[in-house]
C-alpha cells in the first residue's frame, strides 16, 4: 500500500478500548496508539470515531496512529461532575439524519424535537426522515414536512419497504459523514441497508477483524459508503448520554424563538408564563407551530434547572 514509515491518511470507523479501525481507501486497518496524541491546544486527545488520522503501517492490515487531524465538528456530552467535562462521542459529522416512523412506533413530534435539540446544541445540520410512509396517509404528515421545513430542517418521506425516498437519501449521504439517530424500530438499519446493499458484508468484514468481546467505547460505528461518504447508526440519545440539557439553555435550541426574544417584555423571558411574551404571541397567531411550543413546555418541565444541581 505504501512505503515503510510513510504517513497515510484515513478515517476512524470504530473505537474499542485499545484499538481503532481506520478506513484507508476502502480497506480497514486495525490501529493502535503509542504514547500521547495532542490536538491543537489540547494537552491530550483521545481518538474518536470520525477522526481523520495519519497512520503508519506496521504490517499488513495493522498500523499506528501518529496524528489526529483538526476536527470540524463534534457530537459530545457533558459529564456531570464538579467541573465541566466534555466527552466527545464522534467527530467531523456533516449532518444527523433523524429517522421517525409514521406508525409502529407511532410518530411523536416531541421525540423529534429532542433530537433537534441535540443537533442544535452540537451545531450539526439535521434532516428529518418520516419513514414507513407505506403505512400511512401522506396528508396526515404534510403539516410536519411543512412546519419543520420552514425552520430549515429538510423533512421528507421514505419507505424501506417500497423503496420510496431511498434514492433521495442516497443523494443526501453522498460524500458526507452522516449519523442516523432515532428510536429503536423506526427503520434505521433497514434504510441503511436499502441505500447501501453492500453494508451487510462490510459490517461482517469489520467485525471479523475484531476480537470477540472487545468493548466498543463510543457506541458509534461508521461505515464507508460505496458511493462516497460515511454513515453511522447510533443507539438512542439516552444510551449515548446526550440528554444533558438544562432548563436555562433550552430556549436557545429553538431556532424559531430567536427572532422574537428581543420583543419579550423581560430580557430573561423563558417564554412560559411571563407577561408580554412575544414568543407566546407568535404561537397564538399561528406563526410558531403550536405543537412545537407544546413540546417545549413538556420538555422544559422535565428538565433539571441548572448544571450540577
Ligand atoms: P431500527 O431499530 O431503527 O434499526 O429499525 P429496523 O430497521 O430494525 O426496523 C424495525 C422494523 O420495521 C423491521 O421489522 C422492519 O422490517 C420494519 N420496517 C423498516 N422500515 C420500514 C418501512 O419503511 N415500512 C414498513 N412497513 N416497515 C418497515
Ligand atoms: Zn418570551
Amino acid at each position: 500500500m505504501t512505503k515503510d514509515n510513510q504517513l497515510i491518511t484515513g478515517k476512524v470507523l470504530r473505537v474499542t478500548r485499545k484499538t481503532y479501525d481506520v478506513s484507508v481507501g476502502g480497506e480497514v486497518v486495525r490501529c493502535v496508539v503509542r504514547g500521547t496524541l495532542t490536538l491543537e491546544d489540547n494537552e491530550y486527545c483521545s481518538v474518536r470515531a470520525g477522526d481523520n488520522v495519519r497512520i503508519v503501517m506496521v504490517s499488513d492490515g495493522e498500523g499506528v496512529i501518529q496524528e489526529i487531524l483538526p476536527r470540524r465538528s463534534r457530537l459530545s456530552r457533558v459529564i456531570e461532575s464538579r467541573e465541566y467535562k466534555e466527552h466527545i462521542i464522534a467527530t467531523n459529522i456533516d449532518q444527523i439524519m433523524i429517522i421517525t416512523s409514521t406508525h409502529k412506533p407511532a410518530f411523536k413530534s416531541g421525540l423529534l424535537d429532542r433530537y433537534l435539540i441535540i443537533a442544535e446544541k452540537n451545531h450539526l445540520n439535521a434532516l428529518i426522515c418520516i419513514n414507513k410512509i407505506d403505512l400511512a396517509n401522506k396528508k396526515d404528515f404534510q403539516i410536519y414536512v411543512e412546519e419543520y421545513g420552514k425552520l430549515g430542517y429538510g423533512a421528507f418521506y421514505s419507505s424501506a419497504l417500497t423503496g420510496e425516498g431511498v434514492d433521495g437519501i442516497r443523494d443526501m449521504l453522498t460524500n458526507k459523514v452522516t449519523l442516523f439517530v432515532g428510536h429503536s424500530g423506526v427503520g434505521k438499519s433497514s434504510l441503511i441497508n436499502a441505500v447501501e446493499p453492500e453494508v451487510d458484508t462490510e459490517i461482517q468484514e469489520v467485525s471479523s477483524k475484531t476480537n470477540k468481546g472487545l468493548h466498543t467505547t463510543s457506541f458509534v460505528q461508521l461505515l464507508r459508503l460505496s458511493f462516497g461518504g460515511f454513515a453511522g447508526d447510533t443507539p438512542g440519545i439516552r444510551e449515548l448520554g446526550l440528554w444533558d440539557i438544562f432548563k436555562t439553555d433550552l430556549k436557545s435550541y429553538y431556532v424559531e424563538f430567536h427572532q422574537y426574544t428581543n420583543d419579550c417584555q423581560f430580557v430573561d423571558c423563558k417564554h412560559i408564563n411571563e407577561p408580554g411574551c412575544a414568543v407566546k404571541r407568535a404561537v397564538e397567531s399561528g406563526t410558531i407551530f403550536n405543537e412545537r411550543y407544546r413540546n417545549y413546555l413538556n420538555i422544559y418541565s422535565s428538565l433539571k434547572s441548572a448544571h450540577y444541581e
